[in-house]
Parts: C-alpha cells; structure tokens; sequence
C-alpha cells in the first residue's frame, strides 16, 4: 500500500485534541485511530502495544546478523483544535498544473500559489487537498501512514537491512501534550526521529526556548462617577504593561531566528486583569533577555502605582533541542545522508515552534523532525504531495539502512 492511500484512510478518523480537556489523551475519539494502528502494527505480525494513555509502541526487530542503534520513528495522530476534523473529505489533484485550486467556491476559498509560493514546487505532482472545509490532518497522519508503510516495505523486502526500529504513535501534540505521559525508557530507542515537518528534504533539530508569562495587575475598584485620583484601572494596567515590551519583538515582525513575545489571552474587571503571554527565542540568552523586560515592566508598574500592583507567573515550557543535539550531531547527519541520496537538496530550517522531537530530546530521546510532504497545516488549505509521501518513505528507509550499516 501506498503511503497516501493510508493517509485517506486516517484522514477519515475525527482525531482532533482539545486545549481544555482534563482528561488524557484529551479526546477519547483519538484512541479510535491509536487502537486501529495498533491492530494494524500487529497484522503485520509485529509486536505493538497500546498503553492506559494511548501510546502506541511497536517493534520492528533488526534484521539478523545486525548490531545497529534502535531507532525511533515517531508520529502524533491528533489534529489541530484550529479546525475541524470531523467528515474530512479529501480530493486528489492529479498532475499540478501550477493554478489556483478552488477548494470550495461557494466560500470563495482557493488554494492559490500567489497566496502560497511553494505550491510552485508541486507541479507535476499528485496533491491530496480538502474541500475547504476541514483541516486535512496530513499534520501528522501523512507522517503516520510513511512510518506505516516504511514499516510495511521493510517486512516485504529482507534484502534492506536494518536494526530494530521502535514506531511510536502519540496523542495531543497539538495541544502541548504529545509526550506528557511518554515513557522514554519504554520506547528503548537510541535516538529517533519525528516525522512531523513539512517539505519532503526538511530536516529540523532547532526548536525555540519557550516560556508562558500570567502577569496579573490589581487595580482600585471606585465608582468611576467619584474616580477622581481614586481609581486605578487594572485594564489601563496591562495595556500599559504591554506598551512597555519592546515593538520589534511581535510575531508579525519576526521571522527566522527572530523571537517574539505574544499575548494570547486578555481578561479583566477596573479591579483585575489577567493578561497571558508566551515568550519565544532560539537562543538562550536573548530569551533570558525577553523574559528580563517582562520583569522590567512589572517593576516599572510596581514603582509607579505601589508594590504587588503587577504580579508575575513566568513558567518555562520547552527548550531548543540544539543544545543538546549538539554532541549527537551524526543523527542530524545520517538524515543529511539519506536526504542527498534520494536526490533532495536538505532543507535546514528552525523551528518556530516546539516539537515532541523538542521534549524528547529532553526526555533523553535526541529526536530531529523530518518533513513529510504536508504544508499550510492547522487549516482548510492543507495539502500533501503524494510524491513527497513517497519520497519521505525512500528518504527513511535510506536513513535506516545507513545506520544499521554502521557498527555499534
Ligand atoms: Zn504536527
């Protein structure tokens, strides 16, 4: 089987997560998929397994006579809160052209390589779009179905040699969650990689270091008709407070290696606000740097309008994988490897975001992310390549038989 039929076959599961679930994984609707890919692992007469929380772990054991790390192909089957997933109805654009795409035209909604360049670098190419009105979820069942069937192909062919190869299936990634309750030391993996990028040929081991911010402000409550030098307004506070960080570090004027500071919830009486912010930087000192001016305007507020008028909560999130990647670069190499040997020109580009691959590092996994032939994800213009589906399923089993060629 062809890796896009099993990304139809996935999209046609209602997986998306939820950001205010108390429960994990967030949605029960993801454990439908979990235990299907399960089921399917254990039809190729492997052992999969599938934990109280949802994971999936199978293990594909190395080929005999093979001394090789134990590699981890890892994948989350949640789709983004951002859209819904329910009744996905994709539809294949065979042979690109290079023009617009109408995904639905009643809603006027068109996937459009003047709003979207790179759908430039799919002509010729076979495209699996939506119809405009869900997400497709190529984020990440496109990675799922490759790791499926590079675990199918190498069952088929005993001629590619291998080491063990440990298949990891998630929940929740979208909602920050991916690898809450993973436990590393069960996966047994020397290092892994996740199938969760974009762009067949990208290879991502640079992530943000990553904080929350709650700054709360605690105004003076005083009938406004009698306010005069009475009232403190806790609104006025945290738009004063945001006044105060610096412009050039707002998302819409960042890009690259450029950090942000972004607020993403505001609540609030002339008693109490609340404000909530993340705070994003892949290097460590300029994000040590971004957090000092949240303190700075807390304290600037405090001196002027008394102590405890602004309250600071910083919570750190994730850090940028680099740092420790760096000793373990031969992982990111073997990927470099097997990229240029499928005749793809790597695509090293920082991650604007977190990745499982990020926490996993941490977690003592190293685990760079490999593109999979999905774009604009999170969104009714979602696409996937079905030729960059079946490059990203050559440039693996590439990577896995490098590495089983190597000693231990
Ligand atoms: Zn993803």
């Amino acid at each position: 089987m062809k890796a896009y039929e099993r990304l139809l076959q996935y999209a046609a599961y209602d997986t998306q997560s939820d950001h205010h679930a108390t429960t994990y994984p967030s949605t029960a609707k993801q454990l439908i998929l979990l235990e299907a890919l399960k089921d399917e692992l254990r039809g190729f007469g492997i052992e999969a397994n599938i934990d109280s929380y949802g994971y999936v772990i199978g293990t594909l054991p190395g080929s005999a006579g093979v001394s090789a790390p134990t590699v981890a192909l890892i994948a989350h089957v949640d789709t983004s809160p951002d859209a819904s997933g329910n009744h996905v109805n994709p539809r294949i654009v065979q042979k690109y052209d290079g023009t617009p795409i109408v995904l639905d035209p009643r809603k006027n909604l068109i996937l459009d390589p003047a709003v979207f360049p790179w759908l430039k670098d799919n002509v010729g190419q076979d495209l699996i779009v939506t119809d405009g009105s869900t997400l497709l979820g190529a984020d990440d069942k496109a990675g799922v179905a490759e790791i499926m069937t590079v675990v199918e192909r190498l069952i088929a062919d005993p001629t590619i040699q291998h080491g063990t190869i440990k298949i990891v299936f998630t929940p929740d990634e979208e909602v920050g969650q991916g690898t809450t309750h993973l436990d590393v030391s069960a996966v047994g993996a020397d290092f892994g990689y996740t199938l969760d990028g974009s762009k067949v040929g990208e290879i991502a081991f640079e992530n943000f270091n990553a904080a929350g911010v709650t700054a709360s402000f605690i105004g003076k409550s005083v009938h406004p008709g009698s306010a005069k030098k009475k009232m403190l307004n806790s609104i006025r506070l945290a738009s004063e407070f945001d006044a105060l960080l610096p412009l050039s570090d707002r998302p819409e004027l960042t890009e690259k290696y450029e950090g942000f500071n972004h607020p993403t919830e505001l609540h609030g009486t002339c008693e109490k606000t609340t404000a909530e912010y993340i705070v994003r930087n892949h290097d460590a000192a300029l994000f040590e740097r971004q957090k000092q001016d949240f303190r700075n305007a807390a304290a600037y507020l405090n001196r002027k309008y008394g102590e405890g008028t602004c309250v600071l909560e910083i919570r750190e999130q994730y850090q940028n994988m680099r740092g420790l990647l760096e000793s373990r670069m031969e992982i990111v190499e073997f990927a470099l490897d097997a990229i240029r040997k499928n005749g793809l020109e790597p695509i090293v580009e920082p991650i604007r975001g977190g990745t499982d691959g990020a926490r996993l590092t941490y977690m003592g996994l190293p685990c760079p992310n490999l593109g999979t032939g999905g774009y604009n994800y999170h969104g009714p213009y979602e696409y996937a390549s079905i030729d960059e589906m079946d490059q990203a399923v050559n440039v693996v089993i590439t990577l896995l038989s490098d590495i089983a060629a190597l000693k231990k």
